[in-house]
């Protein structure tokens, strides 16, 4: 059951946050992410997941980079490099550093996204913190309505998005 649950959380971070991020974006003002020149060789893969009871989260980096005495997480991305970082890639990214900090006790300054043509460090500020938990309680909320309407126009979300089948407010 425990289990179940884990995976339902990671699940509607993965998913949900894909939905409403952009509404979050214009309320909360994300980091936009620097372009930056990483060594990989320091990267170190991550061997289980990183768990936070009181928030119900679990997930895993793909990557963990030790700075001193902190971890920097590392999120791998497929697929076109984006002139700037997703929103949906920059609150995972947010998720992993607040799991780096409950874990291991030490604040990530920032955390980075890979894309498969560029790399970028986004700042985890106190603001992208507050913006993640503001909407991991919308998230929590949502769940005990039976309906929640689409928050965007953008038939192109639909088309990439894995709720697809069972929407009916797909746009495409
Ligand atoms: S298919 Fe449905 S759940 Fe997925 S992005 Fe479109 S409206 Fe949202």
């Amino acid at each position: 059951m425990i289990t179940l649950y884990l995976g339902f959380a990671i699940l509607l971070v993965a998913g949900i946050l894909f939905f409403i991020s952009g509404r979050q974006r214009r309320h909360a003002g994300l980091p936009g992410g620097r372009v930056i020149y990483t060594d990989t060789r320091s990267w170190g893969a991550v061997e289980r997941s990183l768990f936070d009871a009181e928030l119900g989260l679990t997930g895993k980096p793909d990557y963990l980079v030790e700075q001193g005495a902190m971890f920097i997480p590392v999120e791998m991305k497929t697929g076109r490099t984006p002139a700037a970082p997703h929103d949906a890639h920059i609150f995972q990214l947010a998720v992993y550093c607040l799991l780096v900090e409950k874990t291991y006790g030490k604040r990530p300054s920032h955390g980075i996204i890979h894309y498969p043509s560029r790399d970028f460090e986004v700042d985890y500020t106190s603001e992208l913190e507050t913006s993640l938990l503001s909407l991991l309680f919308d998230i929590r909320r949502d769940e005990r309505r039976s309906r929640v309407n689409r928050s965007h126009a953008d038939a192109g979300r639909c088309r990439a998005c894995g709720f697809r089948q069972a929407c009916d407010q797909k746009l495409a």
